[in-house]
This record gives structure tokens, sequence and C-alpha cells, in this order.
């Protein structure tokens, strides 16, 4: 296997030199995304869109298993609803967006635009649920929602942004941990990004919730994408929103709720954990097209037709396959257009394939190209798939895992923090969290659930009191 060393692209900024610049020139020439003609809202392209519709399909079908279904919610929240819960209006009111006017009347209330939906979900609950029997209630939506931010960057952080949200109610708590696992197990098995998952610090959950769970991915800049979250409420809101139901013993008790969401941002995550110089690489599991058939000398005898022949085998067999049949561009052009939108396989026919009874193999993930023979091509071009999302994640988690460092004191982690993630020992206090942020512009992530065996230190990294928790550390998006 000879490996294509040749370097087609090259209007794409090194990572090393940039990285901020080369993801801004992925996501152009890609045509992902596009500005929007309002600032910080971003036009979702037809390769970004399909990106998403496959992580929908994928995430959907696992909700429902777990006896989620979908509905859907208005899109303005008045005033009054989302005042009722204290400290979840104080989070997000600096980010909330308002109707003030519809047509030329003034309104009586003023309505948000969503920046979440748990408040107007909790409203509903209180009216539907009635005793033991209608628990647990799990309502997803698929939606947008807007968060008025100062500074944007498409995909990772834009003021209206699609995502899902899961409102879970239940008679009993501990449910929000597991919707973090099933959210991890999408983001590792389908779109090859290891996560760290853990529980937020008091600082850094979200507003209004006990707890929130978090799955935390390295960029290859070294920083953390928080690329899902779930939130256990406990009876916080049930209590604002006078959620109760009668239990099994004929009393009033108040539910216990979660939610979680996992947003476009996920794409942004893709791209930052394994594009490379010459732009996207995509997993399989995501790729909206899994395999390019590209025609070589299409002019010449049998060519086009061989080629349309294994594209309806392909596509026949289960495969999202293109055959990019432009005669207006060159062989070279077309190679160029295919490994920038990080299509995983790139399957080249020409007579002399033909002649031989081989198609010619491109790679995407390691560059390497190879023969393989027709006959039976679907089974290894099956096998080809498996090959490279296993290889996607391994490199990833290789490279979180060589820039995850254990450290013991201020020092270390400030050093662990310019590339990558920093393991400390904490002592659970804001003013540590503060006192990190401040010194090195780095924020705590998660701790992991898994606490044991990681007593690696007796004392707080930061001020040297006794330590509680592992929990990571690193700058973030
Ligand atoms: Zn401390």
């Amino acid at each position: 296997m000879a490996k294509d060393k040749q370097e087609f692209v090259t209007h794409i900024t090194p990572r090393s030199e940039d990285f901020s610049q080369w993801y801004t020139d992925v996501i152009k020439q890609t045509e992902l995304c596009d500005y929007a003609p309002v600032r910080g809202c971003m036009i979702i392209r037809p390769y970004g869109y399909a990106i998403w519709e496959r992580i929908q399909a994928e995430m959907d079908v696992r909700f429902k298993e777990t006896g989620a279904q979908n509905v859907y919610f208005p899109m303005l929240i008045p005033e009054s609803l989302l005042m009722k819960e204290a400290e979840h209006v104080e989070g997000f009111a600096p980010e909330v967006a308002w109707v003030t006017q519809g047509g030329t009347e003034k309104l009586q209330e003023r309505l948000a635009v969503r920046p979440t939906s748990e408040t107007i979900f909790c409203t509903m609950y209180s009216k539907w649920v009635q005793t033991w029997r209608d628990l647990p209630m799990m309502y997803n939506q698929w939606c947008s929602v807007m968060r008025w931010e100062k500074a944007t960057r498409p995909f990772l952080r834009t003021s209206e942004f699609l995502w899902q949200e899961g409102h879970t109610i239940h008679a009993t708590a501990e449910e929000a941990e597991e919707e973090t696992l099933r959210i991890r197990e999408v983001a590792e098995n389908v779109l090859a990004l290891p996560v760290y998952v853990g529980q937020k610090s008091d600082k850094e959950k979200f507003a209004g919730a006990r707890a929130t769970y978090s799955m935390e991915a390295m960029m290859q800049d070294g920083k953390a994408l928080q690329a899902g979250t779930s939130h256990n409420f406990g009876t916080n809101f049930a209590e604002a929103y006078n959620i109760q139901y009668q239990n099994k013993e004929g009393k009033l008790a108040y539910v216990h709720e979660t939610s979680w969401g996992v947003s476009t941002r996920l794409i942004g995550a893709i791209i930052m954990t394994h594009g490379d110089e010459r732009g996207l690489r995509l997993p399989p599991k995501v790729a909206p097209i899994q395999t390019v058939i590209l025609p070589i000398a299409a002019h010449k005898g049998g060519v086009m037709e061989a080629c349309e022949k294994l594209y309806g085998e392909l596509k026949q067999a289960g495969f999202r396959v293109k055959l990019d049949d432009r005669d207006t561009v060159s062989p070279g052009f077309k190679f160029n257009d295919w490994e920038l939108k990080g299509v995983p396989v790139r399957l080249e026919v020409g007579p002399r394939d033909l002649e031989n009874g081989v198609v010619t193999v491109f790679r995407r993930d390691t560059l390497e190209k190879f023969t393989l023979p027709l006959e039976g091509l679907q089974e290894k071009l099956a096998d080809l798939m498996e090959d490279i999302q296993k290889t996607l994640f391994e490199q990833a988690k290789a490279f979180r895992d060589e820039r995850t460092v254990t450290v013991h004191n201020m020092e270390e982690l400030e050093a662990a923090v310019q590339n990558g993630f920093a393991k400390a020992m904490w002592c659970g206090e804001q003013a540590c969290e503060d006192e990190i942020k401040e010194k090195f512009n780095a924020s705590s992530r998660n701790m992991p659930f898994d606490q044991e065996g990681n007593t690696f230190g007796e004392t707080c990294v930061c001020c040297g009191k006794k330590a509680k928790k592992v929990m990571y550390f690193a700058k973030a998006y």
C-alpha cells in the first residue's frame, strides 16, 4: 500500500500555523455553513445539514428505545413562566431575546424566544401528570433555541442553534446520569469522539440544576469542547411549577426531573477532532456520502457502464454512495474536492482497473491507496468502513490520552493546559476554580464518574487543602 503524499489542497491554512483560521477555512471550503445576515447566526448548507440529519437519525432511534417520545412545543415562552425558577432566570437572563410587539400592537407581556424549554415543559407537565401511573413521562423535541451570544463561531457558539432537548419526569431521581452515558455511546461509536464523562462543578452546572453531567471532548488544539449535557433537577422545578402526583401510598409528591441535550455543536467537534490539512475526515457512520465513485478516462469503452453498475450495486447494498460523473472538471480536481469534504472512501474505476477486475481504493483517514477485486467488493467495503470508523476513534483517543496529564501542582497544571487537559485533585471550592481560571484561563470541565483508583494526591492542586475530587481542567470553547 503506497501512501499518497501529494498535497492537493493549498487553500487551507495549516493547523499548526493557526488552528482557528484552519477551522474557518475548512467550514467555508466544504460549504458546511455560511454566515447569516443577522450577526451571530449561521446558515447550515446542504452538506452540513446532511451531517446533522445523520446525527439526528442515530440519536433519535436510541432515545426512542429508552422510552422517549418526540413532541413539539412553541418557541415563544411568556415572561411570567420563565420567572418562576429564580436560579434558572438569573442564569439565562443575559442571553434571552424578547418579542415585545406583534404586528402593530405592543404586547401586554413580553415573550421570550426559548433559550431552553424547561419552564414551558414544566408548566404542561403540571397539568398532565396525576398519579404514579402517569410516570415516567419522557418527551424530547428537536428544535432551535436562541441565546444572544456576544462572541460567536459557526457550529461552536451561535445565537440560534439546532439541538434536541429531552425533558423527563420520574418518581425517583438518578436517571440523568444514565442519559449522559447514552449520549456518550453515540459520541464514541457514531461520531468517533472519545469523551470524558462526569459531573460539572457547582460553578459550571446548568442554571437551576442540582447536578449537571457533561461529556468533554478534546480538540486538536488541546482545548475542551463540551459536547453534550444532562441535568438532574431533583424536585427544584417541580416545586417551582407545582408538578405533583399521587404516589402509591395515595400521598401527593413532587416529581424528579431531568433534561438532556446535544446540538449542532457536535458538527464542530467532528471537524476539530478529525480534520487534517486536506479538510474534513468524516467517520463513515456520520458521513452523508460514505464512498464516491470516480470514473477515470470516462470516455473509454466500458468505464461509465462499470461505474454505473457499481453505483447501483453499492446503493442497493445500503451504502451512501455517489457517482461523480462531472465531465467539466479533471480527476485531480475531484480527488481534491472529495478529500476536502472528508468522504471516507474513494473508488477509482479506469480502463486498467477493469482489465484487472479491480477498483483503486483511497481511504481518507490514512491516505492509503490500494486495489480491491470487484468480486466481493461489498463485503470488503463494509469491513473498510468499520476499520476507518475504528481508526478515527483510536487516533483521536491516542491524541487525547497523550495530552491528558496528571498534575500535582500549579506549575504542572499551567504546562498541561497549554496542550490539553490537566487531571488534578481538587478541594471542591470555587475559589480554586476561579484562581485557575484567572491565572491560566482554564476552567473545570468535569469530575469523572469513576473516581476510584484516582487517588494520586491528598491535597488540592491549587490551595493545598484536603482534596475531595478528581477534576479535569482545560481551556475550553
Ligand atoms: Zn483548593
